[in-house]
């Protein structure tokens, strides 16, 4: 099972991305984590991509286009995988499907959580990421995701692990550019997403109630 799953940033993607990629049994494969990783160890991906990042803006093309396709031949994804944040733009959306044509691979579905740019924002500053691990989402104005406190701070809701908030997430310039690309019908992500209307199964699925919710109505359209 191969699929894209989109949606702004704050819209709950990687946490459904989450739940998605369990039921299948596939590869989670996040550029943003992809592209963080990288920075942490300092590789050389890491340093080109970093004042990008920092910004809100996108890593050119050149750099995230070859690292996504090379990245899909991995071994992890022969039996299938889960595409988060990547396409972000229509000339990458583009790039993606005419190399799967190439192969011959099949994209079985495409996801597309909508959710309203104000909302989106406020949920990207409650943000928290878990050291331990990246699939344990925790967001400060989220009921059902809120951290749990320990000694007056909080801790991971799932592990106890420590807590931190990405520096693009309470930037609200870098967020503002981040909802610009995304929403951005010309060339941008949501350009992208049409792309794939007429060329792959688009399934929507509303992000405003509640990760169960949202999750249940998910799973139910993907069969
Ligand atoms: P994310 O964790 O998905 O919000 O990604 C964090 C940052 O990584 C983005 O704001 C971009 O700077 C960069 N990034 C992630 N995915 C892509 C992509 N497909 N193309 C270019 N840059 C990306």
């Amino acid at each position: 099972m191969n699929i894209l799953i989109f949606g702004p940033n704050g819209s709950g993607k990687g946490t459904q991305g989450a739940i998605v990629q369990k039921k299948f049994g596939v590869a989670h494969i996040e550029t943003g984590v992809i592209f963080r990783e990288n920075i942490s160890k300092g590789t050389e991906l890491g340093k080109k991509a970093k004042g990008y990042i920092d910004r809100g803006e996108l890593v050119p093309d050149e750099i995230t286009v070859p690292m996504i396709l090379n990245r899909l031949k991995e071994d992890d994804c022969k039996d299938g995988w889960l595409l988060d944040g990547f396409p972000r733009n229509l000339a990458q959306a583009e790039a993606l499907y005419e190399a799967l044509e190439k192969e011959g691979i099949k994209l079985d579905y495409v996801i597309e959580i909508e959710l309203d740019r104000q909302t989106s924002k406020n949920r990207i500053m409650g943000r928290r990421l878990c050291a331990n691990d990246n699939n344990h989402p925790n967001n400060i104005y989220i009921d059902a995701i809120k951290p749990a406190e320990k000694d007056g701070t909080f801790v991971c809701r799932v592990c106890g692990g420590e807590l931190s908030a990405r520096a693009d997430d309470q930037d609200e310039a870098a967020i503002g550019k981040r909802h610009d690309i995304y929403y951005d019908t010309e060339t941008g992500t949501t350009a992208g997403i049409n792309y794939f209307k007429d060329r792959a199964v688009v399934i929507g699925v509303d992000g405003k109630p509640g990760v169960k919710e949202v999750s249940e109505e998910l799973l139910e359209k993907l069969g």
